[in-house]
């Protein structure tokens, strides 16, 4: 790149704005008195932040600080500020803390500490209830429906183990406004309605509800949830582990709820718990961003605590009675059908109690003592218990856990023999001795801190969101939030620790691990009918609900369901709830400068300079169109692998080492992209991700080019380590993602790429992984890696994307051309495997201003003119008690204005009919329709009890589009929560990403802008018919779940 270039972009990037919301919340003075509230404390944090202050524009009363700041190592630049206002309200106690920064996505919370005394899940049901309607918007399911009217960037409730927390963020103040009323409206004041609780907790319900002939069953959005929940053997050990530590509160009881204990709650119950645990006493409130704080605490005081008085809460929780001997348990889980080794599905683990939480420097010591112990394979216990080849992972929630109001460390392996739980305990053992006696290397405590100071100034969009988690916990417990904040001081503090006492850490091993007799072993073994057994005692427990019944309650239940059904298909009037317009949303989009140059005189790389923080994002893409067919099932693995193996002189745990040192991460992966011309046209790569700070740049440079020229496949050993912890993951992933592995099935025949989406994302590969890690050779594998290679580590057909502030671009591009010129590039030219290459140029046109320069981004895309897709029906057979479903139609590619049709339409089904019938009427925990960037629309559910029913109701909701039973205000809604998505927040290290992965520029990205507004009611009909309707389009259907009668008894269905 030449310099006048550079000085041109420097010019071009964004003007950062100043600090006005820092210095506006600086005015805060303690004692200071503001709608209803106290200021307590202003201080102000140094943690990792986007802000995009400059540091020129630090103002003088900064300087003093800044100085300070400084002196520490670790601390980040002085512009990475925020100012915390801690406040409380003086009529009820309730705590309120605002994070003042110059983010515009603003976020809001709410937090109550929720501690049931029992397992029927009632602060989880009272979580969904008081989300079903409230006083001033007793529509049904305002929360959902908020969805649909607001320009929210994040909008959910989480229950957890000890409190309850309500977030939203936005970048709208008008929309920060209205939910705003809606949340505080539904924790506060909440209808929370006998039906409510029905739908949303537990009901008996005839199975079909109209017909009083048909069995009762047990209904319920959270009772079928925490079925599925628990289908996860990964989330039944964690759960345990927490509850037989600590035993003796509210951490003994799963917060979530028991299948077998949820049909225990009452609607009284509910009503109890919330009058108890949702009061303003109990209560903290959090506000992040550049938003005033006055008009919050108004809005907050006004519109909900001023109607309360003071209560004594009760909700504090005891410190857990210390154990004076280790205790043991074992429980038993369901088998896992893609274990690599049927005999190994044991799990055991050792874990210890720590330290309270609100000694917030003991506990950021242990949780960097933590990472020390677990994380990379050059820590003590991965040496120790993964590469001892007993297990095939680490147990589930390996480490630290301060999520409690006492911390915990847990460390045990997965896929065991049972008769190797003595081994592992061990191991465990003799790891903590030597751990004591050894230490651990300087270079391992430098790689520790270094990630976080990386972490720090990486620049995440939900910055806020990430602050409500962080805190939660600690301040639940009374600790004080803002204190929390101060990483820097606790990463100086314990700097000098390590000064003062080289053997800091030893003396921490020894206290908490070695010496501490609150210590749980538990272990976890499969039994071949556990879910069988699971649903005998559901039977047992609804038998004996039914007992009790007489013939007037049956006639209630039958008459109640009847009067449910009515409820959810009674058209409803929402216009009590606020909303947005269509008009509120910005017309056009802010175009991103990008620049495109060549290095080394071939290879294009595309630089986008941004107010990264002192990190450069490096990107590269190659292509895999030489490689032979039958290498390509192991390109997931490949990729999965080749940072980790060793490369040139470093084995791979100097490599691990040099990694985490000097970078933020290095990661490789596939890279399959449909194009936007024709469905039948897509490029197939890898795709090279890394980061670092600005100074580390050559080192990670250095790195890549020994990756790409020598990689090592010398260590067979380790690589059979990864391809066990591989398999395990992919295998435990399945409950979580199940409606993702069948839509990616579902659409493996409707283009040409879906089966390269199979072969390297969906179910395909978890059998291929299982395969790999079962055999007793592995070396045929590891062989094949060399061969791979060869086709994509070289310069042939390569593009690179450099993310970074404007001054370090030059810097960066020669770092780039000093990487193209040291890499091999093939002596002849390599023929593509399939012969239909197309390549295709895309321009690079700065929006706005003139063009920088004309050079475009070349992609070789693979064209399959002979493809035809074909319907296809599959059948996963799988040990879980719900089913996941996906169903998949081919439409058209991205550019068509038929597209932005049908995204919109996706949202509409979804909002107005899918949810209704899926969640609320089926029971499923979700279920709807979306259209993938790949132009295949696709109808889905979650967790479902239903299958064939299922599939039957995405008929419907095409019946149900087709006739165009929806109004005007319907149809804004879906595009507001569309532009919600489009225009959601995009990390400066995101920046022009969609360019160079898929080839999208801006101004397509507008014209699809312009094609949105103009979707009309004519045109959703229309998409409904021309591509939905029945016999219009190829699809393909799969589904996830277990035996079924009724699938297995049409031909049509293959069963896998
Ligand atoms: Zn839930």
């Amino acid at each position: 790149m030449k310099k006048e270039e550079i000085g041109s972009l420097k010019q071009k990037s964004r003007r950062w704005r100043s600090g006005a919301a820092n210095e506006r919340a600086l005015r805060y003075r303690e004692g200071e008195q503001i709608h209803g509230f106290t200021v307590q404390q202003v201080g102000r944090g140094f943690v990792h932040l986007r802000s995009r202050v400059r540091v020129g524009h630090v103002l003088p009363r900064w300087e003093s600080l800044c100085r300070k700041v400084e002196a520490y190592p670790v601390t980040a630049v002085p512009e990475l500020f925020l100012t915390a206002v801690k406040l409380s309200h003086d009529n009820t106690g309730a705590r309120y803390l605002h994070v003042a920064r110059e983010d515009s996505n603003n976020l809001f919370s709410v937090q109550f500490r929720t501690t049931p005394m029992d397992s029927t899940g009632v602060p989880h049901i009272l979580e969904h209830t008081v989300l079903c309607g409230s006083q001033k918007y007793p529509c049904r399911d305002p929360f959902f429906k908020m969805l649909n009217r607001s320009l929210s960037t994040f909008m959910n409730a989480f229950t957890a183990s000890d409190y309850t927390l309500y977030p939203f963020s936005t970048q709208n103040p008008k929309d920060f406004q209205n939910l705003l009323s809606v949340y505080l409206d539904a924790a506060f004041f909440p209808c929370l309605r006998q039906l409510d609780f029905w739908q949303e907790g537990w009901r008996l319900e005839h199975e079909n509800p109209t017909d009083p002939e048909t069995p009762l069953v047990f209904k319920g959005v959270v009772f079928n949830e925490m079925k599925g929940a628990f289908t996860d053997n990964e989330r039944l050990f964690a759960q345990h582990l927490q509850n037989k530590l600590l035993p003796d509160h509210t951490y003994g009881v799963i917060s979530g709820g028991d299948p077998l204990s949820i049909p225990d709650l009452t609607w009284e119950q509910l009503k109890q718990f919330h009058a108890t645990h949702y009061h303003p006493s109990n209560s903290r409130f959090f506000t992040y961003g550049n938003f005033p704080l006055e008009q919050h605490l108004k809005q907050i005081h006004e519109e909900a605590l001023v109607k309360f008085q003071r209560i004594e809460s009760n909700t504090d929780i005891p410190k857990q009675k210390l154990w004076e001997n280790p205790r043991e348990h074992s429980i038993k889980c369901g088998l896992d059908s893609f274990a690599a080794d049927p005999s190994k599905q044991t799990t055991v683990s050792v874990s210890y109690l720590l330290t309270d939480i609100t000694d917030t420097f003991e506990t950021f010591t242990l949780s960097l003592l933590s990472s020390l112990l677990v994380e990379g394979p050059n820590s003590p216990f991965y040496k120790a218990l993964i590469e001892s080849g007993v297990g095939t992972d680490f147990s589930p929630d390996v480490g630290f856990n301060g999520s409690t109001r006492e911390a915990y460390f847990s460390v045990g392996l997965q896929g065991i023999a049972e008769r190797d739980i003595d081994t592992v305990k061990q191991i465990v053992a003799r790891t903590v001795d030597e751990v004591i006696a050894k230490g651990f290397e300087e270079d391992r405590i430098e790689a520790l801190l270094h990630k976080i100071e990386i972490q720090l100034k990486h620049q995440s969009t939900s910055f806020g969101l990430a602050l409500t988690s962080y805190i939660a916990s600690c301040w639940n417990q009374d600790g004080d939030p803002v204190e929390l904040l101060k990483i820097a001081d606790k990463v100086s503090q314990f700097r000098q620790c390590l000064k003062e006492n080289p053997r800091f850490l030893q003396e921490k091993v020894e206290t908490y691990f070695k010496g501490n007799p609150h210590r749980l072993t538990l272990s976890m073994s499969p039994e071949e009918d556990y879910h069988d057994k699971q649903a005998r005692m559901e039977a047992e427990k609804l038998k004996q609900k039914i007992s009790v019944l007489s013939g007037e309650d049956k006639k209630q239940i039958f008459e109640k369901g009847l009067e449910l059904i009515a409820l959810q298909n009674k058209p409803e009037d929402a216009s009590c709830l606020p909303a947005l317009k269509v008009s509120d949303i910005e017309p056009k989009i802010p175009f991103t400068v990008l620049e495109t140059t060549l290095a080394a005189d071939e290879v294009p790389v595309q630089y986008c300079a941004q107010p990264t923080n002192g990190v450069v994002y490096f990107r590269a893409v190659s292509s895999l169109n030489t490689l032979p067919e039958e290498l390509k099932p192991y390109v997931p693995l490949f990729c999965n692998v080749i940072t980790k193996m060793g490369c040139g002189a470093l084995g791979y745990r100097e490599q691990a080492q040099k990694i985490e040192l000097k970078t933020g991460g290095m990661s490789v992966s596939p890279h399959i992209i449909p194009d936007d011309s024709h469905l039948d046209v897509y490029e197939q790569g890898v795709l090279f991700s890394s980061l670092c700070l600005d100074r580390n740049l050559p080192e990670m440079m250095h790195l890549w080019s020994e990756i790409f020229n020598n990689p090592r496949f010398d260590e067979e050993e380790h690589f059979r380590v990864l391809v066990r912890k591989t398999a395990q993951e992919l295998s435990n992933g399945i409950p979580d993602c199940g409606h993702l592995y069948a839509s990616i099935r579902a659409s493996k025949n409707l283009t040409p790429s879906g089966e390269l989406q199979e072969m390297f994302n969906g179910m395909d590969q978890v059998k291929l992984m299982k395969r790999i890690a079962e055999m007793s050779d592995i070396k045929p594998v590891l062989r094949k890696l060399p061969r791979i290679k060869k086709y994509l580590l070289n310069s042939d057909n390569i593009r690179c994307s450099v993310n970074a502030a404007p001054q370090q671009i030059s810097e960066a591009s020669k770092e780039i051309e000093k990487f193209i010129k040291g890499i091999t590039k093939s002596k002849k030219e390599r023929k593509p495997v399939r012969p239909h290459v197309i390549e295709k140029s895309s321009d690079v046109k700065p929006g706005g201003c003139e063009m920088l320069n004309s050079l475009q981004i070349t992609r070789k895309l693979i064209n399959d003119p002979t493809f035809k897709p074909c319907q296809m029906k599959t059948h996963f057979v799988l040990p879980f008690p719900v089913n996941y479903i996906g169903e998949c139609v081919r439409t058209v590619p991205y550019p068509a204005a038929d597209y932005a049709s049908l995204r919109i339409l996706a949202r509409l089904m979804t909002a107005k009919f899918l949810h209704r019938e899926i969640r609320e009427k089926g029971g499923a925990y979700g279920g709807g329709a979306k259209l993938s960037h790949n132009g295949i629309f696709t109808f889905y559910s979650y967790r479902d009890p239903n299958s064939l029913a299922t599939l039957k109701t995405f008929e419907k909701a095409v019946e149900w589009a087709k006739a165009g039973e929806f109004t005007q205000q319907d149809i804004d809604e879906a595009k507001l929560a569309v532009f919600a998505a489009v225009d959601a927040p995009i990390a400066p290290s995101d920046k022009g990403m969609d360019h160079f992965l898929y080839g999208i520029s801006d101004e397509m990205k507008q014209s699809h802008r312009e094609q949105l507004f103009a979707v009309n009611s004519d045109k959703l009909i229309d998409v409904s018919n021309k591509y939905l309707a029945p016999g219009k389009s190829t699809r393909g259907l799969a589904v996830l779940g277990p035996e079924n009668t009724d699938i297995t008894k049409d031909p049509s269905w293959v069963k896998r």
